[in-house]
């Protein structure tokens, strides 16, 4: 895979969304909650942080960092699908396997509510730290485990810290229609994976809640920076159509007050017309029957 710094040159494809939709607007949230390293599951070290400012040691315990990812599955998921329920929006879980595994109700709800449960690996953890041989293992595993759960087959993959061998093993796998493993574009875009033509649906490090694990933010700065990004690309869309992507994750806007940002958003892109809340998948779906 050779990278590409030219991309669509300046001049982006005019894409159809469905009822004249001038911006796709994917919501993801990550369920990852339960499938980070852990002592207590055998793993070789403890996830050693995001927010928590609470230093893991090799081969011990970190019960309290445990409890504040166990709070994203057993209270910030519900949360937030009733936020997404309350304004009728459909997002896309990049969901882990073995965190669905351990919450066999909220990865039955994800189906139930429409949403769409995307592949991000069984475990979660950096796939350039794996061999190839155990990326394509810990990659099949997580396709069984979101079937058997949500009783649909991922149809998109991203996995944590992707390798090139992985984004092969996506295409070789038969079964995926986009993977989302780049931040390169605002728009889903052909590559070239050794002479096949594959989707990627980029994904964005930009509207990400993952800020908060940075510094201290004001839920309201979160909700006016997504807002900004929307409105950006709301403006340039009345040439050509665009997509906005934004990510959460339940252990950080499952809390309280970040919640409150994220409704906000969703309730100010709902105001504005022509504004699709859509699954990768349905995004993926448009790509290909238009430029596949
Ligand atoms: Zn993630």
């Amino acid at each position: 895979m050779q990278r590409d710094l030219v991309g669509y040159g300046g001049s982006p494809p005019k894409i159809e969304w469905p009822n004249g939709a001038r911006l796709a607007l994917s919501v993801v949230i990550n369920f990852e909650e339960g499938a980070e390293p852990s002592v207590a599951d055998g793993d070789f070290e403890s996830e050693p942080g995001a927010e928590t400012p609470i230093a893991a040691e090799r081969d011990v315990r970190n019960t309290l960092n445990e409890s504040h990812f166990e709070y994203g599955s057993r209270v910030g998921f519900w949360r937030l699908v009733d936020i997404f329920d309350e304004y009728d929006v459909k997002v896309t879980f990049f969901a882990c396997g073995r965190a669905l595994e351990r919450n066999p109700r909220a990865a039955a709800a994800i189906t139930e509510r429409g949403h769409e449960p995307c592949s991000h690996g069984y475990l979660w953890l950096d796939y350039f730290r794996l061999p190839p041989e155990q990326q394509r293992e810990d990659m099949l595993k997580s396709i069984e485990a979101i079937r058997r759960t949500t009783g649909r087959r991922p149809v998109g993959f991203l996995p944590r810290g992707a390798t090139v061998e992985c984004r092969e093993m996506a295409v070789e796998e038969g079964g995926f229609i986009y993977e989302s493993m780049t931040y390169s574009e605002d728009l889903p875009h052909f590559l070239d994976v050794k002479g096949k033509r594959f989707l990627t649906i980029p994904y964005t490090l930009d509207n990400n809640d993952f800020r908060y694990w940075r510094s201290f933010l004001e839920p309201e700065q979160f909700t006016r920076y997504l807002s900004a990004s929307l409105d950006r690309l709301y403006k340039e869309a009345a040439r050509t159509p665009k997509m906005m992507s934004v990510g959460l994750h339940l252990r950080t806007s499952g809390l309280p007050a970040r919640a409150n940002a994220v409704e906000a958003f969703v309730a100010y892109a709902r105001s504005r017309p022509g504004v699709w809340f859509a699954r990768r998948e349905d995004i993926a779906r448009v790509w290909w029957e238009q430029f596949g």
